[in-house]
């Protein structure tokens, strides 16, 4: 069966891409599969370019076919900000309820009660040095007027999706049907059945 590493170590990305693969024959690596291999730095200014740099190394650091995404939040009033900094946003030890707040403060900043914004994922497959496959999502929405919802993980709670009329934190097993990273996996899924002539 072929193997397909999976490199990311954030739990919650890892739950919504196992669903989002499921029932392909294709076998499932997680980087803690590769305990010896190490976190390489996060160097692009793009998704496009994070993605490829890291499908590039984990393929290499695990001589196996891996499929690496970056993603994030663009919110319009702050020019795109955090995009992909969205992890280290206000420091690498902020909480998600600081970066919450830093989003507030600088819509206040703007005069802005709320923005248009969107999250972005970017996945690329590679393979013994060689980029194989490219894909990218989207999901438009706006910044909630205050966090709500438990569910989901990082920016969920802030992110208002209009036509569920709650935040994606708030919207349960919907969340990949929309998501920025479901649209994107759905690509690598056709392209998986589609290159290894399967049948999910
Ligand atoms: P990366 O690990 O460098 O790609 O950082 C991605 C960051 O973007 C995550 O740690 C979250 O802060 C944010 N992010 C990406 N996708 C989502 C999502 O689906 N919901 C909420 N936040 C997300």
């Amino acid at each position: 069966m072929t193997a397909l590493v999976v490199a990311t170590t954030n739990q919650g990305k890892l739950r919504e891409i196992r669903e989002l693969l499921a029932g392909l024959p294709i076998e499932v690596r997680t980087l803690a599969d590769y305990p010896a291999v190490t976190t390489p730095e996060e160097t692009g200014s793009t998704f496009a370019e994070n993605a490829r740099e890291k499908a590039l190394y984990y393929a290499a650091a695990t001589g196996t076919m891996t499929v690496a995404e970056d993603s994030g939040l663009e919110v319009d009033a702050m020019g795109g900000a955090p995009g992909v900094q969205s992890a280290r946003f206000g420091g690498e030890q902020s909480t998600y309820p600081e970066k919450f707040a830093l989003i507030y403060d600088a819509l206040e900043r703007a005069g802005a009660a709320t923005s248009s914004a969107r999250f972005v994922c970017a996945l690329a497959v590679a393979d013994a040095n060689e980029v194989l496959f490219e894909a990218r999502g989207t999901v438009e929405g706006e910044i909630a007027p205050e966090p709500r919802g438990d569910g989901g993980f990082g920016y969920d709670p802030i992110f208002y999706y209009p036509p569920f009329r709650c935040t994606l934190a708030e919207a349960g097993d919907r969340k990949s049907t929309v998501s920025h990273r479901g649209a994107a996996f759905r690509q690598l899924r056709d392209w998986l059945e589609r290159t290894l002539n399967v049948k999910g």
